[in-house]
């Protein structure tokens, strides 16, 4: 028979846990261990909230950018300035997509 270091009530020699407070002769922290794995998933899940925030924030320049682009094409397509015009539509169009499609999956 051992004494329970914490309550000093009587523990079995071959029983992990006093039956008094619960405390576990292994060493094994149950409750800390329990707030450790807590405290790490909230940890990652904060990250992955951050993440996909700035996935958000980037989708949504690139849609006002690729909007801005198409409109700034189309006003350049009366002066016939065709090369920019292509360039300008080609690059907002997909910026546009490409933030349209960050949006949902994001
Ligand atoms: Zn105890």
């Amino acid at each position: 028979m051992k004494t329970c270091p914490k309550c000093n009530n009587p523990i079995d020699d071959d029983s992990i846990l006093c039956m008094y407070c619960g405390y576990s002769t292994t060493g094994f922290d149950g409750e800390k261990c329990v707030s450790d794995i807590a405290r790490r998933q909230a940890a990652s899940e904060e990250k992955l909230v951050k993440t996909a925030f700035s996935i958000r924030v980037f989708a949504v320049i690139l849609l006002v950018a690729g909007a801005f682009c198409d409109v700034i094409s189309m006003l350049l397509v009366f002066n016939g300035s065709m090369e920019v015009f292509s360039f300008l539509t080609v690059g907002g169009t997909v910026a546009f997509i490409l933030g349209l499609v960050l949006t949902f999956v994001g």
